[in-house]
């Protein structure tokens, strides 16, 4: 005894039991039901399944995964949870360790039904915690496997301190499903239907079933083939989607989401003054590589990764992710929808409308290779506030300050290298704050008296013969607390004011600057700089491939020719889509009915 502390002789070196270390190794594959569910999905992805149907019994931490893929042969079944027992030493699909099945029977109940082409039935196959088979039966399957992992856990109550969540395992799913858009998925819990997804062409498809909430027309989407690089990149038009936390940044490599933190940066720099304050945007991009070109073997749960060239690859999402924010397709967003909706309700014409006049604002076609902002012709200036142009696909109003603000806002950013004055300015009043700031931006504030400065430098964007105007910007700088504040304060100092009248030739200058800025959807607060009214919804509106008719319809051929639908005492007509081919096709939409 020293002290109170009681000193034990230490124990000998000597190496831990292989079934020690098996342990430890299992425990680190499978840390979470979810862990045990990443696994499963993960085999049947490899397995080329298009169906994948997921069941969860969290309070029985027990998960069950079925799939129509490949099946075991049953001459490997005795094997297959061995440890380090793999076959997908190709490096096709999503690489292997050869641990999962082995760490699930150590740490729960394995059983495995399964079927492979080559067998003349499936099997049904139990394992202990060795992952040695214990038990096979036949059993009747099409092609195909179902692993099912009961009591996870149970030898390890540490790891079942609280119930598995619901959502971390839909949001794996949900992930697994936007990495393979070609599969239909169903998740149940506890007997009850959670989540159904159907298959789709494209990482947008998933996302916009994830997602329903979201509008087509709000999101951007490409696929780039770039040498031996596929990529797909959806985004949310910053001045429509943007999110309160970064949940939607989401990076795939190789039909995996993985963490790539200096992915998350780039992405976040290259929305940075496209969105409000706070606020995050919503982007997923799925990068599909050779596979020697990734290293997984970095964590046991595969979510890092080593990539070959990693400096190239950012510099490429950055540049696909900037084109992509850059290009718009003149479509109309939901909130323009809306306000033709809120218009409509306001008008005259509300009165005399019925319940049954069909005004159903359908959804934009999805958005996916607008290759830039349709050419814009400045037509009207509206309350000095908003310019209103038209181009091929309908009209828009575009909000003079805000689009001058962005112009001006990517011109400074361009322009900050510091230019020396021919006269230099003094401020006055400054704090030492605002001094600092000014010493900051490198623009070296010379004292000149009791809080009076002598300013010889100035950025190159704030040049003017004016000097008040010099000495505004300057004071507008000192008051900000960083470089990026600073260019967006004054930025927004300068841009034309609400109010001034404007002619229609500096309209379209505007108009075409703004065109051309990088991120042109948003001022570098975020705000929408443009609202699109698509001519379609206008048609729409105005009810141009609609005939009113006064009086009852006698002629039983127009049924064929006509939908009709009862309005009041009336009826309202519009022609079928699916007419016979005798039926008439209106040349001039805006025409009435043939009545
Ligand atoms: P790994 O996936 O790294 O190979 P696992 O322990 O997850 O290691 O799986 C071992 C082997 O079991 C796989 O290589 C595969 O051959 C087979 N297997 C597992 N799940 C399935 C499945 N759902 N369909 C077909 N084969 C499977
Ligand atoms: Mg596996």
């Amino acid at each position: 005894m020293l002290g109170g502390l009681q000193l034990f002789p230490m124990l000998k070196i000597q190496p831990l039991s292989p079934e020690r270390v098996a342990q430890m190794a299992a425990g680190e594959v499978i840390d979470s039901l979810e862990a045990a569910l990443r696994e499963l999905l993960e085999n049947a992805l490899d397995a080329q399944a298009s169906r994948i149907q997921v069941e969860i019994w969290p309070s029985r931490w027990q998960v069950r995964v079925a799939d129509n893929g490949q099946g075991i042969p049953a001459s490997e079944l005795e094997q297959v949870a061995r440890r380090h027992t793999t076959s997908k030493l190709d490096g096709r699909g999503l690489g292997f360790r050869g641990e999962a099945l082995h760490s699930l029977a150590r740490l729960g109940s394995l059983t495995i039904q399964t079927r492979h082409a080559a067998d003349a039935h499936g099997w049904l196959a139990a394992y202990d915690r060795q992952g040695e088979l214990t038990h096979r039966q036949p059993a009747a399957m099409a092609l195909g496997t179902v692993v099912t992992v009961a009591d996870l856990f149970a030898d390890w109550p540490l790891r079942r301190r609280s119930l598995p969540q619901t959502r971390p395992l839909l949001t794996l799913v949900q992930n697994a499903a936007l990495a393979h858009p070609w599969v239909s998925w169903q998740v149940r819990q506890e007997g009850q239907l959670l989540l159904s997804l159907w298959p789709g062409q494209s990482l947008q498809d998933l996302l916009l079933q994830v997602l329903p909430q979201v509008d087509p027309s709000d999101l951007r989407y490409r696929r780039i083939r770039e040498g031996d690089g596929d990529w797909e990149l959806v985004l949310g038009l910053p001045d429509r989607l943007h999110r309160p936390r970064p949940d939607w940044i989401r990076v795939a490599i190789n039909g995996r989401f993985v963490q790539m933190p200096e992915w998350q940066r780039v992405i976040q720099s290259v929305f940075q003054h496209a969105l409000p304050r706070h606020r995050y945007p919503l982007v997923v991009v799925h990068l599909r590589l050779p596979p020697e070109q990734v290293d997984w073997n970095r964590h046991p749960a595969k979510s890092e990764l080593y990539l070959q060239d990693p400096e190239i690859r950012q510099e490429q999402l950055r540049q696909h992710l900037h084109a992509l924010l850059q290009s718009g397709s003149g479509q109309a967003s939901r909130r323009s929808v809306h306000l033709i909706r809120a218009s409509e309700a306001k008008s005259v014409y509300e009165a005399s409308r019925q319940p049954h006049l069909p005004f159903n604002p359908a959804p934009a076609a999805p958005a996916c290779s607008a290759p830039s902002l349709p050419p814009l012709k400045a037509l009207a200036q509206l309350h000095r506030i908003y310019i209103l142009a038209e181009h091929p696909q309908g009209l828009w109003l575009v909000e003079q300050h805000l689009a001058h603000e962005r112009v001006r806002y990517e011109y400074i950013q361009r322009h900050w290298q510091p230019v020396e004055l021919e006269t230099p300015v003094m401020l006055q009043g400054l704090s030492p704050q605002a001094v600092e700031q000014l010493e900051q931006l490198g623009l070296e504030p010379e004292p000149f008296g009791p809080n009076t400065y002598l300013m010889r430098r100035l950025p190159l964007a704030l040049w003017s013969e004016d000097l008040e105007e010099v000495q505004g910007s300057l004071l507008e700088l000192s008051r900000c607390a960083d470089l990026e504040s600073a260019q967006v304060a004054v930025a927004c100092r300068g841009a034309l004011r609400n109010g001034i009248p404007l002619t229609l030739e500096q309209m379209q200058q505007l108009l075409e600057a703004w065109q051309r800025t990088a991120n042109p959807h948003t001022c570098p607060h975020g705000r929408p700089v443009y609202l699109a009214l698509a001519e379609k919804d206008l048609a729409r509106y105005f009810r141009r491939r609609w005939g009113i008719c006064d009086r009852p319809i006698s002629d039983p051929k127009l049924g064929s020719w006509w939908e009709l639908e009862p309005l009041g005492d009336r009826f309202a007509a519009q022609v079928r889509c699916s007419s016979s081919a005798s039926a008439p096709e209106p040349r001039d939409e805006t025409r009435s009915a043939p009545l």
